[in-house]
């Protein structure tokens, strides 16, 4: 038998090894493998099995198996193979996805601690009769008993039940062979002395069991797709079904992996799977230590638990049983990962469950467009759960039309409206809280100069600088460079500079101002630079102690705050500006998502959103939450632009130095590619890039649109991977990519 083996040089190349004959029984794919590479060893992950080599010249023999590193479940590398595929990426970026560094390196040890026993219980028994007469044994003997008792115990342990504990004395014990020691694994404690309190099932809302019934037909094989879309309003249950779809897949001996966007992934969300399925379950979060994910990894791959709740890389949690895989807010852009392999966890999630026969729910009260259009046209079962499980009535919505306040006196900003300001002052009195909150993409406030119009942009990056009042510096959010705040414009010399937009900073000082003497934080991600900075200030806001949380995105999501009764949106109309084709969307999504953040508790929510542009469609569809209105005409101007869903959008982008050598070879891949194009398949460009310079670097990409695309992946798999670029250009392929940006 031959081996086709992957090393680790990205080389997109599987390489032919003998099976020597004692090692055919041992040697499957995924498992890991030491092979002669040129003068040295290298090791390498098996990729397939064959009858016949491949290459022409004198197989070598592969010279063993790495018995003590972690194989890869023969499931997951079809997985990784087929990502590699479709995502133009190599074989070995793929493979590397599939499991934790900590896990592939074979540096992070299993942690252990040294335990004692009796090494032969009628040994030590014996002893116990022999010496209990004598005075001078009394410690020994009580140690034998002890252990005798309690099987084995650490050191610390020993000395805990017994104080007068020597080690002298256990090592006596040891050199007669009554007591044995050994290294015993233990697991790195992931959830510390925390205890959650247990949570039963709640009686399903009607809602609820339609859903539920339809996920126990899917977990039974007996529904047309593996596939269910969950799309329900904030507050309908969603994650209690997702509590009861595990435990029943858990009944069938299913185990079951729940991605949540790491920034929902908050203690929260943790306690209320702790508290349904106690301690066996996995949490694969980013603050991790390495050792923790190492043993995790591993008790997921010895079967120890059967639930694994995590950000994008928990999908590919070694399980052999899978029998659920559920997306939370599938809809999410962080779902999608930045670097090769480029993958989305949805789409890849719904591969996963193809290949394992495992079903998959994407759960969202704001599909994206590819979804529903999958569950339009039958490719995905679709439930809707359109009421609050509490039937409580959803937020009165006031679209406030900016253009109607008088223009600010100079050098004054006019942020909040006075609707705003009377509302935000309204809540003050009652004793209840207010949330700001800002669009913050393309919203910090640059700096122009009032005489001559100058802004003052960042000199890598084709984007203006933003101001930081506190620190009087302009920074740049793309490239991270710092300058001193000028004083004076650079261009024409006048004092007159001032900064136009506003950021968070700006917003909390004039919240501070106007509202004096309210209690006021902020939440961006400026200010918080860990996870324990952004629970603190949640914490104080959830206390009361503040008055008024102003924040970006940051704020939009899952937070549940009964006495929040008002938010404003400063400004709607932000990102709808962004040449991007899913702008529309992704304020619908964000707009729905902080409305959803007033009014959780008793009293009735209200949202204030300020915007320019009060006709426009998506701020009407928003602030009427119609999900289906605005779905309908999104898909009709997707439909219209052959945009996804209704085609497929593969960019390739070019970066480098030097803006022609860049824009010469973006030229020449485009012409290799016209042979691939079909009338189903459109390339636009090469072009600049709507951000047209980063870090120094010039910025071209070339957009395929189309259906079809097989053929044409392979030629840019090709001509991305397998050619060099001229010196000082990089060249990468976005499959699915998020913006066009
Ligand atoms: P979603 O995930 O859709 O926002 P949740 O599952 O978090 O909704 O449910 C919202 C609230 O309603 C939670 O406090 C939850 O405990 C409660 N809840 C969910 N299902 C039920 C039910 N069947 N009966 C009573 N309360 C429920
Ligand atoms: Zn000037
Ligand atoms: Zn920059």
């Amino acid at each position: 038998m031959i081996a086709k083996v992957i090393i680790d040089l990205a080389l997109d190349k599987e390489f032919d090894y003998l099976i020597p004959a004692e090692l055919e029984k041992e040697v499957k794919v995924g498992t890991m493998v030491t092979v002669p590479f040129g003068k040295s060893f290298r090791e390498g992950y098996v990729l397939n099995l064959a009858e016949t080599a491949s290459f022409t010249g004198k197989i070598k023999p592969l010279s063993g198996i790495c018995h003590t590193r972690a194989h890869i479940p023969e499931n997951l590398i079809t997985l990784g193979k087929w990502m590699a595929e479709y995502y133009c990426a190599t074989q070995e970026q793929s493979i590397r996805t599939l499991l934790p560094a900590a896990v592939r390196s074979g540096r992070v040890k299993p942690k252990t601690r040294k335990v004692y026993f009796p090494a032969d219980t009628e040994a030590a028994q014996a002893y116990v009769e022999c010496n209990s007469p004598k005075a001078s044994a009394a410690l020994r003997v009580d140690l034998v008993k002890l252990l005798l008792k309690e099987g084995k115990l650490s050191a610390a342990e020993l000395k805990e039940k017994l104080p007068a504990f020597s080690q002298s004395g256990l090592n006596t014990l040891i050199r007669n062979k009554i007591i044995s020691t050994a290294d015993e694994v233990v697991r790195r404690d992931v959830f510390g002395d925390s205890k959650v309190l247990p949570t039963k099932p709640m009686p399903p809302t009607s809602d609820q069991k339609k859903a539920l019934d339809t996920i126990a037909d899917m977990l039974h094989g007996k529904t047309s797709s593996h596939v269910l879309l969950l799309q329900g309003v904030t507050n309908s249950g969603k994650t209690e079904v997702y509590l009861q779809a595990i435990a029943k897949a858990l009944e069938l001996g299913k185990s079951s992996i729940v991605l949540v966007p790491e920034i929902s992934l908050t203690p929260q969300t943790v306690r209320r799977f702790r508290a349904r399925f106690g301690d066996d379950l996995s949490v694969l979060h980013s603050r991790l230590t390495d050792g923790e994910r190492f043993d995790e990894w591993n008790r997921i791959n010895n079967g120890e638990v059967k639930i694994a709740v995590g950000a994008r890389s928990a999908l590919f949690a070694p399980f052999r049983d899978l029998g659920l895989i559920i997306v939370d807010e599938e809809h999410e852009s962080s779902y999608k990962q930045s670097e090769a392999p480029r993958y989305n966890a949805r789409d890849v999630a719904v591969m996963r469950g193809k290949l394992e026969n495992a079903n998959v729910i994407l759960g969202t009260a704001t599909p994206c467009a590819e979804s529903l259009q999958n569950a339009i046209s039958g490719k995905f079962l679709h439930v809707r759960m359109k009421d609050q499980v509490d039937h409580k009535l959803p937020p009165h919505i006031h679209i406030y039309d900016k253009r109607m306040d008088a223009p600010p006196e100079p050098g004054k900003n006019n942020l909040f409206s006075p609707m705003l300001v009377n509302a935000v002052l309204d809540r003050m009195r009652r004793g209840e809280q207010s949330i700001l909150f800002l669009n913050r993409r393309g919203y910090a406030r640059s700096m122009q100069c009032e005489q001559c119009g100058e802004i003052v942009y960042c000199p890598d990056c084709s984007i203006p600088y933003t101001y930081s009042k506190q620190q009087e510096i302009l920074t740049c959010h793309l490239c991270g460079s710092i300058i001193q705040a000028p004083t004076v414009c650079p261009a024409c010399g006048s004092d007159k500079v001032r900064y136009s937009g506003a950021g968070t900073e700006k917003i909390e000082a004039m919240a501070n101002a106007v509202f004096y003497p309210a209690r006021v934080g902020r939440m961006d991600s400026d200010t918080m630079r860990c996870a324990e900075d952004y629970e603190a200030v949640l914490d104080k806001f959830r206390r009361g102690e503040l008055d008024i949380l102003i924040g970006t995105q940051m704020i939009a999501k899952g937070l549940h705050f009964p006495n929040v009764t008002l938010v404003g949106i400063i400004n709607a109309d932000q990102g709808l500006a962004m040449q991007d084709f899913r702008a529309a969307e992704r304020t619908f999504q964000l707009i729905t998502q902080v409305i959803g953040r007033a009014g959780r508790g008793d009293i009735r929510g209200e949202v204030i959103l300020q915007t320019r542009l009060p006709e426009n469609d998506t701020l009407l569809f928003a602030a009427n939450q119609d999900v289906d209105g605005f779905a309908e005409s999104e898909l009709a101007m997707r439909k219209l632009f052959k945009y996804p869903p209704f085609t497929h959008l593969i960019v390739l982008h070019f970066r480098g130095e030097d803006e022609l050598t860049v824009q010469q070879y973006a030229q020449e891949i485009a012409d290799r590619l016209k042979p691939y194009l079909h009338e189903e398949i459109k390339m636009t460009g090469p072009s600049p890039a709507p951000i047209s310079r980063i870090k120094a670097k010039y910025r071209y990409m070339l957009v395929i649109q189309g259906n079809k695309l097989k053929v044409m992946r392979q030629a840019i798999r090709i001509l991305t991977l397998h050619r060099t670029p001229p010196a000082g250009v990089e060249l990468y392929a976005d499959v699915d990519a998020q913006a066009l940006l």
